[in-house]
């Protein structure tokens, strides 16, 4: 379905536009900026604000430092110039550039509009603490991405009032976002806000529509695209695979979405970022998500199905259940929660469970993300470190183990919910307990970081608190081994096996699901008696024919059911030496090698029936 505004908003909006020639000052933030006179080369946008009353003699401005859910010391200051601030008479006011993010401006009790432009964070050099794009800013001819906390500011103290934003826009242009306009025309969009905090919750995507939509059981779900690489419609195609998660997330939360509204802002690229980095940033009724676009809608959606349940969780975790620190979140002095275990972790674990319950994905697939976690958690990161003390300091002295959070965090998770399935007989797990203190707690009600655990602990058992103290505050490596026999599971490292290999060539899976040969340097003896030669494409083996999408179900049975000796046989389309492509058909006895599997899951063969009640409750998320 497509999104149309109604004729009843753009006749009001006509009437506001009208209107809105002279701004008066009273308690409101009013925002304005003009998306119609951005000039490329200059590559900056002229903000306006007409400042609400201010009675005090001085008065400080700031734009963060830091925004929430990022974890990373930004100073969006840096990208603001030319700083003025004018009387009613439009005469200049003093201005002291207090630090990089701050303003101090006199008198005050006279301020009635600040001018100011800003850059946007794409285009700033890498090397400088560069933002991870789902935070950022763009301004390019065909799109405009704002993320509001890199351009809107406040008043010490005054973080709590009215914020408008006026947006004019060239008519083409459709702003998405979860805000809902108060009013709105061809040419512009007037949102408002009650708070600092909600205003800056709600990233804005400017661009021609490419735009999908859909009503779920009442909740009003957005998708917004833009794609640097094609004109072509995505929304649609995302939205589609994104439906089949939201209602098992809906399904998994108790039969109902946390949300009446969610906008999906997808922001393409045509190629790997400077940064090498792709993401996206969690908000309570939007995300945002910087993705590289590699021409093919349907692997795209299904990446951001599994990014979009990660961020679709954050509205539990913290947008809901958080502490103190993230309730009150200071943009410029923040204060961390120990937490990240459970903001990042149990998110991250949850938006790949709800799969698994809901059976999107199987559980071969869940169990080897998981041993992909436990492989990257354990190459790249300090095991040994204290969860609770990585999360307090993660803006200093642990901020390069920071992505953990998704790695062993997400395992921490998992070792969890078994941990709290066997100590409350099946009784309870994670989801259930998040869920009792999300109702104890909630958006407006938050914890005490302090009172978190010992919570934890009294809703299941003792025990649990030996598994928060050993693993999450202390540093030990995880009990995966006692974790996963809770639930009738077999866990074993460095495993020795004998298999068949292609014979230590690579493959390449390209775009038009060709499985091309792309190196042979590494070739063993077996590899060489088929006689691969690089290019070839593989067209059928053992028999069966083979693409992009079969390959990996294809080598799995390869690797599972070929006996030392059996005869393997392969065709590939080859070009011979006059440019004609012809298939050949390669044939060798297979010859198995020894190889390690690092981390092997297995159910065990005579689980007791408190692993099983386990298990089962596990395995269907009750
Ligand atoms: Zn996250």
């Amino acid at each position: 379905m497509n999104l149309k505004k109604s004729l009843f908003f753009t006749f009001i909006s006509f009437c506001y536009a009208l209107g809105a020639v002279a701004q008066t000052q009273d308690n409101k933030y009013q925002f304005s900026i003009d998306l119609t006179t951005y000039q490329e080369q200059a590559d900056r946008l002229a903000v306006e604000l007409i400042c609400p009353v201010l009675s005090t003699p001085e008065a400080v401005y700031r734009v963060p430092k830091i925004v929430p859910g990022t974890y990373k010391k930004y100073d969006f200051g840096r990208f603001v110039k030319d700083f003025q601030a004018f009387d009613k008479q439009n005469k200049a006011l003093t201005v002291t550039r207090l630090d990089s993010n701050s303003w101090k401006i006199s008198p005050a009790n006279k301020l009635y509009k600040i001018t100011y432009k800003v850059d946007d964070t794409f285009d700033a050099p890498l090397q400088q603490n560069y933002v991870f794009q789902p935070a950022g800013s763009d301004f390019e001819k065909d799109v405009f991405l704002l993320n509001t906390h890199a351009f809107l500011g406040y008043f010490d103290g005054l973080k709590k009032a009215i914020y408008r934003l006026h947006v004019r826009k060239p008519k083409a242009f459709y702003g998405a976002t979860a805000l809902e306009p108060i009013s709105h025309n061809d040419f512009a969009d007037l949102y408002e806000s009650n708070s600092y905090m909600n205003i800056t919750d709600a990233p804005l995507l400017y661009c021609r529509p490419d735009t999908a939509s859909l009503a779920l059981h009442g909740s009003k779900i957005l998708v917004s695209v833009y794609s640097q690489n094609t004109d072509q419609p995505y929304a649609p195609v995302i939205l589609k695979e994104l439906e089949t998660v939201l209602l098992s997330i809906e399904k998994f939360l108790g039969g109902e979405l946390p949300v009446r509204k969610y906008a999906f802002l997808v922001y393409l690229s045509a190629s790997l970022p400077v940064n090498g980095m792709q993401g996206a940033l969690e908000h309570s009724q939007s995300s945002l998500y910087y993705l590289v676009d590699g021409g093919n809608p349907k692997a795209l959606a299904r990446e951001i199905r599994d990014v979009g349940a990660h961020e679709f969780f954050h509205i539990v975790t913290p947008l809901t259940l958080h502490s103190e620190e993230i309730a009150d979140f200071d943009y410029n002095t923040p204060k961390m929660s120990k937490h990240l275990w459970l903001y990042e972790g149990v998110t991250e674990y949850n938006s790949l469970y709800v799969q698994l319950v809901s059976r999107l994905i199987s559980q071969k697939d869940f169990f080897n993300t998981m041993k992909l976690k436990m492989s990257m958690s354990e190459q790249l990161f300090e095991d040994s470190l204290s969860f609770t003390q990585l999360s307090k300091n993660v803006l200093d002295e642990y901020a390069d183990q920071y992505s953990n959070v998704y790695e062993k965090g997400a395992l921490m998770a998992w070792c969890l919910d078994l941990q709290i399935r066997h100590y409350t007989q099946g009784q309870m797990g994670l989801q259930r307990v998040i869920s009792e203190l999300a109702k104890k707690y909630g958006a407006s009600k938050p914890f005490r970081d302090d009172d978190l655990i010992p919570e934890i602990v009294a809703l299941t058992h003792p025990s649990v608190g030996d598994f928060f103290r050993k693993y999450v505050e202390g540093g030990s490596p995880l009990p995966f081994t006692e974790s996963l026999a809770f639930a009738g599971y077999d866990f074993q490292k460095d495993v020795k096996k004998k298999e068949p290999s292609l014979g230590k060539i690579s493959l390449e899976y390209k775009g038009n699901r060709e499985v091309v040969v792309s190196y042979i340097g590494n070739m063993n003896d077996f590899g060489r008696s088929m006689g691969w030669q690089v290019g070839d494409v593989l067209v059928e083996l053992q028999g069966k024919p083979v693409n992009t999408d079969n390959i990996e179900t294809l080598l799995t049975e390869y690797r599972n059911n070929t006996k030392d000796g059996q005869a393997v046989k392969v065709k590939v389309a080859r070009v011979d030496n006059k440019g004609q492509k012809k298939t050949v058909a390669l044939k060798a006895k297979a010859q198995l090698q020894e190889s390690t599997e690092r981390y092997r899951i297995t159910p065990m063969l005579k689980p007791t029936p408190a692993q099983l009640k386990v298990r089962e409750a596990w395995f269907k998320g009750l």
